[in-house]
């Protein structure tokens, strides 16, 4: 089913992100990720593409993988930056045979180190290329990502409103926010789609806050702020692992509690394939 169609009918539940294995070892432990999470009916499963020099293959494995379960809907993400239009529309009708009706379009970054990337000598440029190509090609809904503190290469919040508020009247059906810390900044973001006129669903993305240097590290270049409040506290258990991870999950179980208070009932999990940390933050928010 579209996750469009899922979301009209259900105004509350889970959504679970993962990302594909390295290894044969990962492989298992994927599977064994994806077994106990299914139980908490997400209303989509999603799987990341290329992330972290992955390449396609991993993530076409990996959601095989998903797909084998036969009782979740799944939405493989695709990036487009550098890839060619007929490689992407292959794969479109690979997906498609496969009976997958929904995409998570994006940009993707250029490679580490290249200063001077020049966005514009592709066939795409921009997500809004692929959400373009996608809604030419027809069969799927599509997911697009947006950034509660603006993504790090627009020189304001303006600029990126403008144009998120672009790919999604390009054809986007709903959209999933980068990773943050404060609520206050995805009601922010919430209040500027409004008064753009955006009203298609927007799910928080919520990242379990485990290992404050690992999350800081990948924070900086997201821009995602993390409160100086919990930052020292997590700071303060440094080399005690099993109380960082305490202190965080109990952060995020906070933080979801609060969305769920202020009636956003919806979230949407980068589950670092560590199913024992998600269970423990959704038994607590049931
Ligand atoms: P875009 O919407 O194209 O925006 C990128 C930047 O370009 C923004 O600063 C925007 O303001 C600007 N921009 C847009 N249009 C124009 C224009 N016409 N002219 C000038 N500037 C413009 N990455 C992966 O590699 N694999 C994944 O699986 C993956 N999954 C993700 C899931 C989520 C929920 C999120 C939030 C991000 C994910 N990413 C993933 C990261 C994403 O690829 C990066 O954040 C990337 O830098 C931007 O992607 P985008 O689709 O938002 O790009």
């Amino acid at each position: 089913m579209k996750i469009s169609q899922i979301l009209k009918n259900k105004d509350q539940g889970v959504c679970f992100e993962f990302f594909p294995a390295r290894t044969e070892k990962g492989r298992k432990s994927l599977a064994n990720t994806i077994g106990i999470l299914k139980d908490y009916k997400p209303l989509y499963v999603s799987m990341t593409y290329g992330a972290g020099g992955g390449g396609q293959g991993r993530t076409k494995d990996a959601v095989s993988l998903l797909l084998e379960t036969k009782e979740l809907e799944v939405m493989p993400h695709l990036t487009c930056l550098g890839a060619q239009c007929t490689a992407i529309k292959e794969l479109l009708d690979e997906y498609k045979d496969k009976g997958i009706e929904n995409i998570m379009a994006l940009r993707g970054d250029p490679p580490q180190g290249v200063n001077d990337f020049d966005f514009t000598q592709n066939d795409f440029s921009y997500a809004i290329d692929l959400v373009k190509t996608l809604k030419a090609y027809g069969s799927f809904c599509i997911g697009v990502a947006v950034y509660p503190e603006g993504h790090i290469e627009a020189a304001s919040l303006e600029q990126d409103m403008e144009h998120a508020k672009q790919k999604i009247d390009a054809g986007a059906d709903f959209a999933v926010t980068q990773m943050f810390f404060d609520n206050k900044y995805y009601y922010s973001l919430m209040d500027r789609m409004h008064k753009k006129g955006i009203d298609i669903p927007v799910l928080p993305g919520i990242l379990p806050l485990t290992d404050v240097e690992k999350v800081k590290q990948f924070a900086s270049i997201c821009r995602a702020t993390i409160p100086k409040h919990i930052e020292e506290k997590m700071q303060r258990a440094i080399g005690q692992p099993q109380e960082m991870e305490k202190i965080g999950i109990d952060f995020t179980i906070e933080q979801c509690r609060q969305l769920i208070k202020n009636g956003i009932k919806r979230l949407h999990f980068f589950t670092l394939n560590k199913p024992q940390i998600i269970t423990k933050i959704l038994e607590a928010v049931k």
